[in-house]
């Protein structure tokens, strides 16, 4: 595959734009290095590079493109969207259907406000908490993301419990100092750090379902023992459903595991591609928020016709019956081929599937229940085995850590060829 002029835009990009990427993940720092692929334009599941290649989407641009590119019902409403006027800085009736709609979803999403981005929607949850339980620290779990506001790019230190310890330059350790990191799926961890530090605690943020260390499923009971220990030392719940909500079934993780939260973030899915973020939650928290209460938070672009109407066209498209049924299917054919085809060519390789999305992690064969689970995975050989896959025409996300996204327009074909790309790149993988 000819990948030349990718290479030239990245030299140029190279000197204008910090490291060539406007977000550190599309950056091939993690599968070896050199020019990503520059990507013109998409339809379905595929897409097209600058260099005319194809390539079968699995990246679905982290999560957003549940029906792929170009979804005539989505592309209709933007362009409507953009005849109209894209921006009035007033309130707009679509943003009522919206947030109504959203809460016929999400029940738990008594009073709702949209905000930009995913990473908004998890700053404002954690300041409203803040301001309801006058309370400063957070517990969030390691290796989960929550955007780049400042509190949540704080990873783990060693062992249960720790203070955390900035992930970022620039974050003043007083912040991080307010962010207690405890490992997912260990409750015991939990109630460690609220033994220590509950009376300061305002809430507890989780990715219900972890995407962020590939795809991880919460233990039974420990998201009810979340909830449970939280309440009981006065802390809120609050669920990051940014990549989970409207990626495994209509609605939020919350509703498929009937475990729910104080308040809840979205993103993603919700904008059906264009930006957006939105997050809600009990009514007596929310208004919390200004105008009704003392925490801030607003935006100019917030709310904006264009992404509402996306979002709405989106979650219409999702309603289809058998839409999730299907996911599940093309996930599991998916999941069954690439485990095959793995042992065939005697690779070590476990695979987490929730779904329409998946992970597949190198050098190990138990299930990824941890992120240090996931950490100890074969990063490298991820690397290898990506670059094998591209050459194929079949595109992931460039880190062992992301999942694979399956679409409303890939077909089994495009499973089917899938898994024999993968089998070729299996062959080649050195052991
Ligand atoms: N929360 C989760 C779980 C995410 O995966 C992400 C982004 O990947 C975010 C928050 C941040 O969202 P955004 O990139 O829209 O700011």
């Amino acid at each position: 595959m000819n990948h030349t002029n990718s290479e030239r835009y990245y030299e140029e990009a190279l000197n204008c734009i910090v490291g060539g990427v406007n977000s550190p993940s599309r950056a091939f720092k993690a599968v070896g290095g050199g020019a990503p692929v520059f990507m013109e334009r998409g339809k379905g599941a595929y897409f097209w590079d600058v260099d005319g290649n194809r390539y079968i989407d699995y990246l679905a641009a982290y999560g957003p493109l549940i029906h792929g590119h170009g979804h005539p019902h989505v592309a209709k409403a933007i362009s409507r969207a953009a005849e109209n006027g894209v921006l009035y800085g007033t309130p707009t009736t679509l943003e009522i259907d919206f947030a109504k709609m959203l809460h016929a979803a999400v029940p738990s999403l008594e009073k709702i406000r949209f905000v930009n981005s995913g990473t908004e929607a998890v700053m404002t949850t954690i300041r409203v908490a803040r301001a309801y339980t006058n309370r400063n620290k957070i517990i969030k779990f390691a290796g989960c993301y929550h955007g780049h506001s400042d509190l949540v790019l704080v990873a783990a230190g060693s062992g249960p419990s720790t203070l955390g310890i900035p992930d970022s330059a620039g974050i003043p350790q007083s912040i991080a100092n307010e962010v207690i990191t405890v490992p997912f799926n260990d409750l015991a961890g939990l109630e460690e750090a609220l033994a220590h530090w509950g009376s300061e605690v305002a809430a507890v943020l989780v990715e219900p379902i972890v995407g962020n260390f590939g795809m991880v499923h919460p233990e039974p009971g420990f998201l009810e023992g979340i909830n449970e220990l939280a309440h009981q030392h006065g802390a809120l719940v609050i669920y990051d459903e940014v990549i989970t909500a409207f990626r495994f079934h209509y609605g939020g993780a919350q509703d498929l595991l009937k475990v729910y939260p104080d308040m809840t973030a979205l993103g993603k899915i919700i904008g059906g591609g264009l930006p957006i973020g939105a997050y809600g939650g009990r009514q007596d928290i929310m208004e919390k928020v200004a105008p009704l209460g003392p925490a801030y938070q607003a935006g100019t672009m917030a709310g904006n016709p264009a992404s509402i109407a996306a979002g709405i066209a989106c979650l219409e498209a999702l309603q289809e019956p058998g839409t999730y049924e299907r996911l599940d299917q093309l996930g599991k054919l998916l999941e069954e081929g690439l485990r095959q085809a793995a042992k065939e060519y005697d690779h070590a390789v476990t695979i987490n599937r929730i779904k329409g999305a998946l992970t597949v992690y190198f050098g190990r064969s138990e299930p990824v229940r941890s992120y240090e689970d996931a950490q100890a995975t074969d990063g490298e050989q991820f690397g290898r085995f990506f670059r094998l896959m591209l050459e194929e025409g079949i595109c992931l996300a460039p880190s062992k850590y992301e999942a694979w996204f399956i679409s409303t327009a890939h077909t089994r074909e495009d499973i089917e060829c899938t898994i024999e790309a993968a089998k070729r790149a299996f062959a080649k993988l050195p052991k």
